[in-house]
């Protein structure tokens, strides 16, 4: 019985740590649904389209191979078969990727493909409209919020982490500019799905978060 499990929430929430770990523990395949927008944004600058034109994004999308793997357990991100793992967290690619985001031709495309690869089961999605658009029927929703501080302290260890250089303040305002275009467009905003479990992870550790996910699953 693969149930499927959808996890939202702005930037920097903890989603993508946490739902790694929760797919782990169930030997579920994790989608980081983010790393898609961000591997079109960044082709989208590489072939300078413009960003606030959906039908040319979704053209461009049409013609665009977005795979997610995991290599010697590492998840991966290729872009037409070239690994851009790193270049898709550039502050760059972070900085235009709400405006790709916002497009209705490119959410279409983007959803019509997270459901495809969602179909069979067994699936921990992170994003920001998986338990509203994607994955309305997911047996378990939660959603995951968080100060903004806390939020921009975590994307900047990420950062760090992946061998990004960072600036906490810049990353913070970046999140509120994000987090406000994510909020505040037309289409699929960012919003807690009615029947999601809101979790504040603001003062809680990873394995809290895992913990208490872990025991919705079993409920
Ligand atoms: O999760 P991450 O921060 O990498 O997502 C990058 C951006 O992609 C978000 O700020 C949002 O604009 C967009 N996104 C989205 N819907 C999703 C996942 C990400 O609009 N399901």
């Amino acid at each position: 019985k693969n149930i499927n499990i959808a996890i939202d929430g702005p930037a920097g929430a903890g989603k993508s740590t946490v739902a790694k770990l929760v797919a782990e523990k169930l030997s579920y395949i994790y989608i980081d649904t983010g790393a898609m927008y961000r591997a079109l944004t960044l082709k989208g600058l590489r072939k300078e389209t413009d960003l606030e034109n959906g039908l040319e994004l979704s053209t461009l999308l049409a013609q665009t191979k977005i795979d997610l793997r995991v290599i010697e357990g590492n998840q991966k991100v290729f872009l037409d078969g070239e690994d851009v793992t790193s270049e898709i967290r550039s502050s760059e690619v972070t900085n235009n990727v709400s405006f790709v985001a916002r497009q209705k031709e490119v959410r279409q495309e983007m959803v019509k493909r997270q459901k495809q690869l969602a179909k069979e089961g067994g699936v921990v999605m992170d994003g920001r409209d998986i338990g509203t658009h994607v994955l309305p029927d997911a047996s378990l929703k939660v959603f995951l919020s968080a100060s903004v501080d806390k939020r921009a302290e975590r994307r900047y260890k990420e950062l760090i982490e992946n061998s990004v250089e960072a600036d906490l303040e810049t990353i913070k305002s970046e999140i509120a500019l994000r987090d406000k275009r994510d909020t505040e467009r037309e289409v699929s905003p960012l919003i807690k799905a009615e029947d999601a479990i809101e979790i504040n992870t603001t003062s809680l550790t990873i394995g809290d978060v895992v913990q208490q996910i872990m025991s919705l699953v079993k409920e």
